[in-house]
């Protein structure tokens, strides 16, 4: 198949263009209150005859349905797109806007197709075949590898959407294998690792509410990466909260937000927060009282950032010292205070975990702990997921123990493999190698997304079985598979939703899939069904199977939630309540303190200690860096951040949708004016990024959105993926790949 990003052509003057127009795009459609002009004009006057609304969620920003879509259709087609009324997020972006365009896109994949040519041919000779040549091909193939080697060798992986998750869990434990595995072992989760080691729990903080004074904007921009975040964090400010923003960038963001902006170097969040640790505690504007009843390890860390000096953090962060100093003066009179963390910018590095340990233990320190308008914790914890799922419907608390010790991942992510169910899919290449993984089921998976991607390809075409379920043929992943299955879109299938609380959604299908694309609940129920039996499968059927899930999670059945697209609320068995460490809230055994093996939040951690890690949120400079490889940085003398978001696309996604695409037609890198000054290079031309570990070809972009001495450059590009510069460098607790650290260099092609 043809590259389709291949086929655009840019003009110097069409580049220029859309760096300017997608910044005031994005802020157009997230400005609270907005409207399109068809959603005003239809307010005015009711539908034309044979039109019809109904009613959908767009997933383009998160891969969970996070913003309300009103569907015009009209003879079975979708024919326009409006925010939705009276729903938590509205009005829609621009990538809300293109999910027509992607759904109409002529390029969708449409049937089931399997491979002709042997795998290492660079065509694989693609051949539409029926579902039920699919099904029994798969089934013969996996039953083969279960036979010869143990059910084990299977890996089950669901990338985007995150919907499938629940159904791919379920459908790797019923067949017999551990090893299950999603895409936050690159996102979500070691922030989350981070979070359960030092609070006894996950969480990314939480929003500021009218209470809140301040706001810790730590590595986050979600002008960008959540629109539908930014129009609240923007009321927020209007209401009087002032906001602290950590970003080695000039963002929209932080343009909007920050009284105060701490422009750190890529990869040094860590030295940051204890800079700011040592002048909270010398000045002694810690909370004292609380430090001294719910803290593990404070004399130890006063001890350890002892040397962590204003001035210091100042030396490796690049950030001025009186900066730092300003931002704790503010978190000592600004309270409650809250911080809002993203799902992975300070965890993509080779600290990751003890980067950000010492953001969490700064805001131990400053003791807006689960405080009104602070860093709540919630009361009454949902018993599901964000697709409904629970341990029950994805058999983790009966299946998952009978196999967990053969899952891959032990011995190289043993802290990861303690805490989660799902192995860390990172070491893919590993597993394969080793002959832990021989097959794999893929739904929306990418290749493209890990560093040094050459060698996940290699491990796919080194399975002896591989199938992929997309909207699309991605020859960088599946020219390295067997099979390629077609995936229905939000627009066409059935899913619980369960992302805004204990506000749970159902969404229906309101047009039939295209070709013969499946939902993907529905492949998995049909290839459960055949694979391991009906009666685990819900007799193959995507309706029952969202029945039993949503019945699992509220007990309520999926008829309770037709029709209301206003969603049902789940109501809490009491009231909100605050400083539930003091009554026994947070604990599993319902004593007083923190979900930890101390009770006491652990900034020195127990559990890192017996691991043989080092207890403390100690910091380590990135592998790669003008201070620990400063010959390297001779060669390479810029920062190299990779994986930031940008406000058309998310990650790979969505580059084929004209209105997104006239945006960013070609994948760019940002460049300081000074660091483009001192290489000849203007606006538009095109360079050379190159580090240690590889090379691309990509168009400038001339800014002061990024700092002096630093690069941004956004992956995703096929033709130009910038995770071939990364090297596979791994955060030794949870193996996390170092994307916002390391040494490159531009140049003129
Ligand atoms: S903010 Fe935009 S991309 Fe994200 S869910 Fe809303 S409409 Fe979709």
């Amino acid at each position: 198949m043809t590259d389709k990003v291949s086929r655009w052509r840019i003009t110097r003057r069409s580049f220029l263009k859309g760096v300017v127009i997608s910044g005031t795009a994005t802020a157009l459609a997230t400005q609270p209150g907005y409207k399109t002009p068809r959603a005003r004009a239809q307010e005015a006057a009711p539908p034309e005859p044979g039109v019809t609304y109904a009613y959908t969620y767009c997933d383009n920003c998160n891969h969970v349905p996070k913003c309300g879509i009103k569907a015009v259709v009209k003879d079975g087609k979708v024919i326009g797109v409006e925010a939705r009324e009276n729903y938590p997020n509205s009005p829609l972006c621009a990538k809300g806007v293109a999910t027509i365009q992607e759904l109409y896109d002529p390029h969708r994949l449409l049937y089931p197709m399997k491979r002709t040519n042997p795998k290492g041919s660079a065509d694989p000779g693609w051949q539409r075949i029926t579902w039920d040549e699919a099904y029994d091909t798969i089934v013969a193939k996996l039953n083969g590898i279960k036979e010869k080697y143990g059910p084990e060798k299977v890996m089950f992986y669901c990338g985007d959407p995150k919907e499938p998750r629940p159904a791919m869990q379920r459908l790797a434990y019923t067949f017999g294998s551990p090893n299950y595995c999603n895409e936050s072992s690159t996102c979500a989760w070691a922030p989350t690792l981070a979070a359960i080691l030092t609070y006894g729990q996950g969480t990314m903080g939480a929003n500021p509410t009218e209470k809140t004074k301040l706001c810790l904007l730590w590595s986050k921009n979600p002008a960008w990466s959540e629109p539908h975040l930014f129009g609240k964090l923007i009321k927020a400010k209007e209401n009087g909260t002032k906001f602290i923003v950590v970003d080695p960038r000039v963002t929209p963001t932080v343009e909007a937000l920050a009284d105060i902006h701490l422009q750190l170097r890529p990869g040094t969040d860590g030295a940051l927060a204890l800079g700011m640790m040592n002048e909270l505690i010398n000045k002694g504007l810690y909370d004292q009282e609380f430090v001294a009843n719910w803290v593990q390890g404070f004399d130890e860390l006063k001890d350890y950032v002892r040397d962590f000096t204003p001035e210091r953090a100042a030396e490796i962060t690049g950030i001025p010292v009186d900066r730092i100093k300003a931002a704790v003066s503010l978190f000592g009179t600004e309270k409650p205070a809250t911080w809002l963390g993203s799902a992975s910018p300070t965890t993509h590095s080779s600290n990751a975990v003890q980067n950000h340990r010492g953001i969490l233990a700064f805001m131990a320190l400053t003791g807006n702990i689960d405080v009104e308008g602070g860093l709540t914790f919630p009361t009454h914890a949902l018993p599901f997921d964000l697709f409904a799922g629970t341990p029950q419907f994805n058999r983790t608390t009966d299946l998952w123990p009978q196999i967990r010790d053969k899952r891959a991942d032990t011995d190289r992510a043993p802290v990861w493999a303690h805490f989660f169910p799902e192995i860390q899919a990172n070491f893919m290449p590993e597993y394969v190698k080793e002959g832990k993984i021989k097959a794999i089921v893929m739904a929306g998976g990418n290749a493209m997304m890990w560093p040094q991607p050459q060698e996940y390809q290699e491990a796919l075409e080194n399975m002896e079985f591989g199938v992929a379920a997309d909207y699309y043929l991605r020859p960088w992943t599946h020219n390295y598979m067997d099979m390629v299955l077609p995936a229905a879109m939000p627009y066409e299938r059935m899913a619980a939703l369960a992302v805004f609380g204990r506000r749970v959604f159902l969404r229906e299908p309101i047009i039939k899939p295209f070709g013969e694309a499946k939902p993907d609940w529905q492949w998995m129920m049909e290839l459960g069904s055949r694979l391991v039996g009906p009666e685990e499968f819900f007799g193959g059927s995507e309706e029952k199977a969202v029945d039993a899930v949503l019945r699992f999670a509220t007990g309520k059945g999926i008829e309770e939630f037709r029709g209301k697209p206003e969603g049902v609320f789940i109501a809490p068995p009491g009231p909100e309540q605050y400083r539930k460490y003091e009554s026994g809230l947070l604990r599993n055994d319902g004593q007083p303190g923190f979900n930890t093996p101390s009770g006491k939040i652990e900034i020195y951690s127990s559990v890192l200690e017996e691991f043989g890690h080092d207890p403390l949120p100690t910091y380590k400079e990135p592998v790669e860096s003008p201070f620990s490889t400063p010959e390297l940085a001779k060669k390479y003398p810029l920062i190299l951040n990779t994986g930031s978001r940008v406000p058309m696309y998310t990650h790979s996604k969505l580059r084929d949708m004209p209105i997104l695409r006239n945006l960013m037609p070609v994948p760019i890198v940002r460049l300081h004016p000074d660091d483009a000054k001192a290489r000849g290079i203007q606006a538009g031309d095109k360079v050379i990024v190159s580090s240690p570990h590889g090379q691309i070809t990509v168009f400038a972009e001339v800014t002061n959105i990024v700092r002096p001495g630093a690069i941004d450059i956004f992956h995703g590009w096929p033709q130009a993926d910038a995770n071939k510069l990364v090297a596979r460098q791994f955060d030794p607790i949870s193996c996390f790949p170092a994307y916002k650290e390391g040494l490159c260099e531009v140049t003129k092609a």
